[in-house]
């Protein structure tokens, strides 16, 4: 077939859609100048059989090239409305009053969200941070150039209260849970800035616990302010090359100054947020001999300032800007700190059990942002089902396609139940009113929340990124970024690994107090679901797996380190399936509970809660299994040399 043919059968095709012929015929028509320019393939038309049809439409070629269908987008709705498990979630726990109050302000914000917000998200990841090292006479400035939209972010933040909610306890033990929600519903909208601010947040924290000591009053008053001329960002430096897990091998040296202060002399591998006002980081302090104190038991708290107040770096140089998968919004560098004056602000050597409070933030804030990414994507995805057509009908109406994204609802509903309940342990504890089983909770609950959700995070946008089909893998949809900033909730604050080693260590440290809170707290979230009909076979199923994790800890308890060392994962992954199987039933138990609730909780409870038991009834942490793995995983490298 010739391509004039083509062409031919091509535009028939697209003539012969009905609706199509209807529109146009009803659309005004453009000068369209001459007809041989517009129509180049056809300009000789005298043996072509459609041009009269053509003709008569007054057809713009540019419409007829491209077709006439445009599928419609998925549209961001308000998100606080649209949610059904907060809605529940906050009816059920907070104090009628402060729900009427606390809703009126979380619908107005997320209109906000929706008619302000989240183009001004976007608006960051198109134009990420750049670095201007010198300016124009040669001088070295190390400017971070961010866009107006980040800087609109820091104000907003401000305005909204997103860090002053919390510390300032309006609705004292609910604050912090108030906080939370809000923060869940800005991160996918945020354009990271919800970066800064956790670790804002944190540094809050520390200075709170710290008994905000008269020199950071002034930093305490800026980072909780609502008024955007006066709040401030923090950042947090602790990674350096040797390590981010491993803080021991900081070089970074503080050297004591006659004032009182020290000058930081360190490279600081990454440091996100570089544009903050403030900064905590670590330090080893180096005597007159210039000796330091090896391990952490060296290290020590510092507070500094980024700039004085003409604007100078304060003795820092900005080296790069790191070039990443994704978080592209936030300047992330590498610092040379070249005698930053600073404060030290924790008992020398005390350091790390210091910024333990930032950590528990970060952690929690990495956990809202698993949870708000589920969401936000399962909301577009089941919004792009109810406008896309497969096969005949919605994708809505395709039971496949639905039973998809209800397991990532499932998902979703759990992980945003696990960052509730820390969220809600954490403001019992900032208020006075933690029981010591609370606080046992709150510290293991910590590194499992963020550990689980955040790889669970990454598995569901990207399943939801498959829902939108080729368009979910477009950048211009915004989706992809979705998927590329969900791949951090897994690294920093920690990785699964060293969260789930923490895990261990908080069962150690505590003499496995935290595990006798999480039984009994298990428990008791139980007994309202074994009397409920729809749901005692779900709750019996948990109770068996809290049994079979028992005999676990019993029997890994006698087996030593490494045995329990090589389980951790399995071990952590299996207290956060418990536990949030019990939060989805105790939440399903209750009387204002859907029939949607109870059926996410039956879901829940059909996978494997206690995959550390059966990994273990299968060998997987004897030594054996040790060497194997090593084998398995080294078979050939040319690093071995042929011995293991
Ligand atoms: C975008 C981005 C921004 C960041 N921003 C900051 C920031 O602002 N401030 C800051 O301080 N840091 C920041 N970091 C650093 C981050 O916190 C660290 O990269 C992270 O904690 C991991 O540390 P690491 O890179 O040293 O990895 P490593 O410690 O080298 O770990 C490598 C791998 O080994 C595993 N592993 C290590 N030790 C063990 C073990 N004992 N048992 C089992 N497995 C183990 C880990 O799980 C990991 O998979 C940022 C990182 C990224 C990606």
């Amino acid at each position: 077939m010739s391509r004039r043919m083509q062409m031919s059968k091509f535009l028939l095709g697209q003539i012969s859609a009905k609706l199509w012929c209807r529109n146009l015929l009803h659309q005004p028509v453009r000068s369209m100048g001459s007809k041989s320019a517009l129509f180049p393939a056809i300009a000789n038309a005298a043996d072509y059989p459609q041009q009269a049809v053509l003709e008569e439409l007054k057809m713009p070629f540019s419409r007829a090239m491209i077709g006439n269908f445009f599928q419609e987008r998925p549209k961001l709705g308000n998100q606080f409305l649209e949610d059904a498990m907060l809605q529940s979630y906050l009816k059920r726990h907070l104090p009628p009053v402060v729900l009427e109050e606390v809703s009126q302000d979380l619908d107005r914000f997320s209109q906000r969200l929706v008619e302000e917000i989240d183009a001004l998200g976007r608006e960051c990841e198109l134009n990420p941070p750049k670095l201007q090292q010198y300016d124009a006479w040669g001088r070295r400035v190390d400017d971070i150039v961010t866009c107006s939209a980040w800087k609109r972010m820091k104000n907003i933040s401000a305005e909204e209260g997103l860090i002053a909610e919390a510390y300032e306890r309006k609705y004292s033990s609910w604050s912090r849970l108030i906080q939370v929600v809000k923060l869940y519903l800005y991160f996918p909208s945020s354009g990271f800035f919800n970066c800064p601010l956790a670790m804002t947040d944190g540094a809050a924290k520390v200075i709170e616990s710290l008994g905000t000591p008269t020199p950071l009053q002034n930093a305490f008053r800026h980072l909780t302010s609502r008024n955007p001329n006066h709040f401030w960002t923090s950042g947090q430096w602790m990674t350096e090359r040797r390590g981010g897990s491993d803080v021991e091998g900081t070089e970074t040296v503080a050297r004591l100054q006659e004032d009182g202060t020290h000058t930081l002399h360190g490279y600081k591998w990454f440091t996100s947020a570089t544009d903050s006002d403030m900064t905590l980081t670590l330090g080893r302090t180096i005597d007159e001999h210039g000796n330091t104190v090896q391990g952490t038991r060296g290290l020590s708290l510092f507070y500094l300032e980024l700039r004085d107040a003409e604007g100078k770096l304060n003795g820092i140089e900005v080296q790069r800007l790191k070039d990443k998968l994704g978080t592209r919004q936030v300047p992330t560098a590498e610092l040379l700190l070249d005698g930053a004056k600073s404060l030290m602000i924790s008992p020398e050597g005390r350091g790390v059990a210091s910024i333990s409070n930032m950590l528990t933030i970060t952690r929690i804030h990495n956990t809202i942002g698993a949870a708000g990414s589920m969401r936000r994507v399962i909301n577009l995805g089941r919004e792009y089902a109810a406008k896309r057509f497969a096969f005949g009908k919605l994708l809505q109406d395709h039971p496949l396609h639905i039973q998809t994204i209800a397991r990532m609802e499932v998902e979703a509903r759990g992980a945003f139940l696990l960052l509730m309940e820390t969220a809600r342990l954490l403001g019992l504890e900032e208020t006075n009113l933690a029981t010591e089983q609370d606080q046992h909770l709150l510290r293991l609950l910590t590194p499992v929340a963020k550990l689980y959700t955040g790889k669970q995070a990454l598995a569901v946008v990207s399943e939801g990124l498959e829902s939108f089909g080729g368009q979910g893998y477009m950048e211009d949809t915004g989706l992809p970024a979705l998927l590329r900033d969900a791949q951090v909730l897994t690294i920093w604050e920690g990785t699964t690994n060293i969260l789930s080693l923490d895990v261990l260590r908080s069962v150690i440290k505590s003499q496995g107090q935290v595990l006798t809170a999480f039984f009994s707290a298990t428990e008791d979230k139980l007994q309202a679901a074994l009397e409920v009909p729809d749901l005692s076979k779900s709750a019996n199923i948990t109770l068996q797996a809290l049994q079979q994790l028992k005999e676990f800890t019993k029997n890994a308890g006698l087996k030593g380190g490494s045995y329990m060392e090589l389980s951790a994962r399995d071990f952590s992954y299996s207290l956060a399936k418990i536990y949030i199987g019990s939060l989805l039933l105790e939440h399903a138990a209750w009387p204002g509970a859907s029939d949607t609730d109870k059926y996410c909780a039956q879901r829940w409870s059909q996978q494997e809660l206690c995959p550390v038991y059966k990994a273990e009834a299968s060998g997987s942490y004897n030594s054996e299994a040790q060497v194997l793995d090593k084998q398995l995983v080294y078979e050939r490298s040319p690093l071995t040399k042929g011995k293991l």
